[in-house]
């Protein structure tokens, strides 16, 4: 965290405050929207590898289930607090109702460091984790996915115990199984692939072929390396990424002026998405402080690391030369930077559209599972494609219309969505 009075769920909050003044929204369904609709808080007893047993916390956030079952991921993280999660699961339901995905919105996570846990620790931690949350989740009301530090082998630990509790078979219960087991071809690309189909509809709108353009980007982990992967596809050049040095404890930034080769990158990454410095130096990266990212004169910026990023404090760095903000992660800009961005602008694609590629590709995954019938990739990710596409012509349409800010347009949309579904519930 950059800020200790940093709080994502008061920004969660005062984004949705604004848009529910914009779209008149009564005094019940705001006061239903803007709090989660359940929380679960729960200890997890864990038996380490040393003897010792360890109590571990962990969540479950529903936020709003109108539109249809909840969907959200399950982070593993140390400085996880109930707030980031509150958070995450409101963007959650945003998210599903922006992409017009019959799903509301929920997160979990632990408060844990997989870096210092051992594989059979993990696996106790996601059984737990099941074991404690069970009767709540299922296919049918809340669906976990992977998250920060979670993967489809955590997933896989998590689905077994619930079928185990139930007696059954389940494979719509999580999404981001291992392909093979249930998994969806594209899963694993789909956020970074997503992001990147609505890079390249916001630069024909700017009118700007991706082959003239230069982006930095902040994070290397799954999001990041899947984004980075399909913009080179599409003869983008990255020039500098960023991310988190377990062992210094510090963010680097690296640079490559004629561009980063993603697959040498890879081959000196760590699973958590942190690059070996010493390695990528040898390499002929510039090795750089980890804001160095923000910093770097291109056209495109893409934050794909973690929450609280663009800030105050660093918003003010970003070059001239910046055209398009493309956010991969979850609330990589606060509410101040935000308003700096808006009045500079920079076109903007919103968290909420921008990465919800994943959420997308994991609805496409729940359908198949439930069916137990799977589709090969190509149809998966042109599904994808045409999803991201016409959601963000629809947010496009509604700024330009409107002339609102991409984000508030986006709000406007989902907000909108989950509103009138409560309505036509009755619940408001
Ligand atoms: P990940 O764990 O695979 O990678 C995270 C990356 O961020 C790593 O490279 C890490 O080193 C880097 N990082 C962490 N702290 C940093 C810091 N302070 N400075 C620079 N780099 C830092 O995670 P991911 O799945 O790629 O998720 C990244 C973001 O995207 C998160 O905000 C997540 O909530 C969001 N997101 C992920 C998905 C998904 O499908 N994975 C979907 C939607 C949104």
């Amino acid at each position: 965290m950059k800020n200790e009075a940093f709080n994502p769920f008061e920004m969660a909050q005062s984004q949705f405050d604004k848009i529910a003044d914009t779209l008149e929204l009564n005094e019940a369904t705001k006061d239903l929207l803007r709090i989660n609709l359940r929380e679960y808080h729960v200890s997890i007893p864990v038996r380490m590898d040393d003897g010792s047993t360890k109590i571990f916390r962990g969540f479950r956030i529903q936020h709003n289930d109108a539109l249809g079952p909840a969907k959200g991921g399950v982070r593993f993280h140390p400085m996880e607090t109930i707030d980031t999660v509150r958070a995450l699961a409101m963007w959650m339901t945003w998210k599903c109702a922006v992409v017009d995905i019959p799903l509301g919105g929920s997160t979990g996570g632990v408060i844990c460091d997989p870096h210092n846990l051992s594989s059979h620790e993990q696996e106790l931690i996601c059984r737990g984790w099941v074991r404690q949350l069970a009767r709540n989740m299922g296919p049918l009301n809340d669906v976990p996915a992977p998250d920060v530090m979670t993967n489809s082998q955590h997933m896989l630990w998590m689905l077994d115990e619930y079928e185990t509790i139930y007696g059954k078979k389940y494979p719509g219960f999580i999404t981001g199984k291992p392909v093979g087991m249930g998994g969806s071809l594209g899963r694993t690309e789909a956020t970074g692939y997503g992001l990147i189909f609505t890079v390249r509809e916001a630069l024909k709108e700017l009118n700007i072929p991706p082959g003239d353009t230069t982006a930095s980007v902040q994070g290397f982990g799954n999001v990041a390396q899947h984004a980075i992967e399909l913009y080179q596809q599409i003869w983008g050049k990255v020039v500098c990424v960023s991310c988190w040095d377990q062992k210094d404890q510090v963010s680097y930034s690296f640079r490559k002026m004629d561009g980063v080769n993603i697959e040498i990158l890879k081959g000196i990454t760590d699973r958590f998405g942190g690059i070996d410095k010493d390695k990528a130096s040898e390499l002929g990266y510039e090795v750089l402080p980890g804001d160095a990212w923000i910093e770097q004169e291109v056209d495109i910026l893409i934050p794909a690391a973690m929450e609280n990023q663009i800030t105050k404090d660093n918003v003010g760095k970003i070059s001239k030369k910046v055209k398009l903000i493309a956010e991969g992660a979850n609330g990589p800009t606060t509410p101040d930077a935000d308003n700096i961005i808006k009045e500079r602008g920079i076109f903007l694609i919103p968290d909420m559209l921008g990465n919800a590629g994943g959420v997308t590709c994991s609805y496409f995954e729940q359908v198949q599972s439930n069916m137990n019938y799977f589709w090969d990739k190509d149809e998966v990710l042109g599904k994808l494609d045409l999803k991201m596409t016409s959601a963000f012509a629809s947010v496009n349409k509604l700024a330009k219309e409107k002339k609102l800010y991409m984000r508030d347009a986006a709000y406007v949309i989902a907000v909108g969505r989950v509103a009138q579904a409560c309505k036509d519930r009755g619940w408001v």
